[in-house]
């Protein structure tokens, strides 16, 4: 039992209980399995769909999932054919009334119970993300924590459904106006952040009365999997989340359904367009998060010192593979690039990559062989368009783990606008340096360039740092904070290519994706009073 006592003043509540990490059987893995499909005849354990509570499998299609740190195949995952997604669906909808009747401060407890389920289980979760994403154990941990936060934030839905109520609008009248859930939702994960991700989307979705169909990454899915299960034991009822894994052929199936009323998605900018342009095609609410290139200014007046500390973790952290990284330094001045280089230079030679499980490592591998070839491409295109490659990271061998999908950290300097290592979204562990002369020449830069995710400046100036934040057109913007992730009470969206649809991911813009409007107006008349027929437009003149 929860006991409830007053500390120093304050009411705490302690759930020893629940803090007591207890063995969870992995429901979701099947070792060994046999089926009759003959890509399948090794035997990895088999990751299969949760539906309506419970693991499903199937006789599908499937694909490995790797360890990245070893290069070798560990798992195996179904992929969702249409009848498995129907049946997701077909769950989410039966769950779906009842769901919605259930008073939202129980729905709201079930994310209370959850969040709690989640703290004790941290380790575990981060684990699984380590496994197979890859990255280092106290990175996934902080994924895990920020996962946990959005689980917080859904815990407050009812305060967020509250609507607006107006007295006498009109004789006898009141008017009031009610968030009602949309139905079946859904929502389409990266493997970048394959805990927090779908965190950001169903917490909140289901704390406001709708049900949901999550399909996560097929390349690291047992995180996701992992919470479902979590989430039953919370009481979340069965049906109300399913996780079907799978590709394109489920993407796509959830999108042609006419029963999902809603997707967010977070991905690459190529697939955000096509899941907004065929979402709302088929008369879906859709909020499409795509990729990002974001610029980090370093001022001739900046703490380079610190500025360049910052500027490792953002560029090289989880080996470049998130979203609101900075794979560019934009530096005014070439004192300050000079300075910015040589800085970044020193504290390169002493990163330590290796295996995510080892603690004492910075940076982990890739997420996948092809990935690591897309990403040396990129570094050798850059090599022959003629941009420096101060720091060369290609060749690194991680001893004991040689397969493993690993490369060292790569720096650019004299990175010109011209160029693909400038363009595109490399999602590696590489930085490039641009040189410009002044802040009006960064910011056109970053002005000009497709993606608006995030950027940051650094300098001890606060009038250019309020310039900077008022004129930019990017939707995410540091200020001497070089990854300006907002909390799970803010909500989290780029601008221009970096998002499709209006409304931003998590925080209170997701109680309001994940809800409709309906405005009532109601009359209860004095008794005895008698009108006749009016044919005017009603108004209060
Ligand atoms: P991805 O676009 O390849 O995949 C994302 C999801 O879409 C996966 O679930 C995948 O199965 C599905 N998918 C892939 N191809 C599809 C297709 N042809 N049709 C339908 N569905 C398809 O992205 P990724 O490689 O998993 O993740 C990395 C990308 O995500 C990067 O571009 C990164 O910037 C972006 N990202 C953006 C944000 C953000 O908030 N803006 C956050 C995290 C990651």
């Amino acid at each position: 039992m929860a006991a409830r006592r007053l500390a120093r003043g304050r009411l705490t509540v302690s759930f020893e209980c629940l803090r007591q990490p207890r063995e969870h059987v992995e429901h979701w893995l099947i070792p060994k399995l046999q089926t009759r499909d003959r890509s399948m005849s090794d035997t990895l354990p088999t990751i299969g769909h949760w539906i309506d509570g419970k693991n499903v499998l199937g006789e599908h299609r499937s694909q490995e999932v790797f360890d990245p740190a070893t290069g070798k195949a560990e798992k195996r995952v179904l992929l969702a054919d249409l009848e498995t997604v129907k049946a997701a669906v077909d769950s989410a909808q039966k769950a779906y009334p009842a769901w919605r009747a259930t008073p939202p401060l129980k729905r709201a407890r079930v994310m209370m119970k959850l969040r709690h389920l989640l703290e004790a289980n941290a380790e575990k979760v981060a684990g699984l993300l380590t496994e197979e994403h890859g990255k280092v154990f106290g990175d996934a941990m902080g994924e895990v924590q920020r996962g946990i936060e959005n689980v917080e934030y859904a815990a407050c839905a009812p305060e967020l459904l509250k609507g607006e109520h107006s007295r006498n609008v009109g004789p006898d009248i009141d008017g009031w106006s009610e968030l009602q859930p949309l139905g079946v939702t859904a929502g389409i994960t990266p493997f970048n952040f394959p805990a927090m991700v779908p965190l950001w989307m169903w917490p909140m979705a289901v704390a406001c009365g709708n049900t949901f169909v999550l399909k996560p990454s097929e390349r690291d899915p047992s995180s996701a999997l992992f919470v479902a299960q979590l989430a039953v034991e919370a009481g979340l009822p069965p049906g109300v989340l399913n996780v079907v894994n799978g590709d394109k052929e489920a993407v796509d199936a959830l999108i042609d359904d006419p029963r999902v009323h809603a997707l967010s998605f977070v991905g690459s900018t190529p697939i955000a367009e096509y899941i907004y342009a065929r979402g709302c095609e088929k008369g879906k609410r859709v909020q499409a998060l795509g990729g990002a290139k974001n610029h980090a200014v370093v001022m001739p007046d900046a703490d380079i010192d610190n500025a360049v500390s910052a500027l490792m973790g953002a560029a090289y952290g989880s080996c470049g593979e998130r979203c609101m990284a900075i794979p560019l330094v934009v530096a005014v001045g070439d004192d300050t690039a000079d300075a910015v280089v040589k800085g970044l230079r020193a504290q390169i030679a002493e990163m330590k990559v290796g295996p995510g499980k080892d603690a004492n490592n910075d940076m982990g591998p890739l997420i996948t062989k092809a990935h690591r070839e897309k990403v040396l491409g990129y570094v050798q295109q850059g090599v022959d368009e003629g941009a420096t490659l101060v720091v060369d990271g290609r060749d690194l061998k991680v001893a004991g783990h040689e397969d493993g999908f690993f490369m060292g950290p790569c720096l650019f300097d004299h990175v010109k606008p011209s160029m693909v290592i400038y363009q595109e979204e490399i999602f590696g562990p590489v930085l490039g340096v641009v040189r410009v002369s002044s802040l009006e020449e960064a910011m056109k830069l970053i002005d000009d360039h497709e993606y608006g995710n995030g950027t940051c400046i650094f300098t001890r100036d606060g009038e250019a740092a309020r310039y900077f934040s008022d004129h930019i057109l990017v939707g995410m913007v540091g200020i001497n904070v070089p990854l300006p992730v907002p909390v799970a009470y803010h909500s989290f969206g780029g601008w221009k290519r970096s998002i499709f649809g209006d409304l931003h991911a998590y925080g209170p813009d997701a109680a309001r994706f994940y809800t409709k409007r309906k405005q009532i107006t109601q009359r209860w008349p004095s008794a005895g009073v008698r009108e006749g027929a009016k044919f005017s437009f009603p108004s209060t003149k």
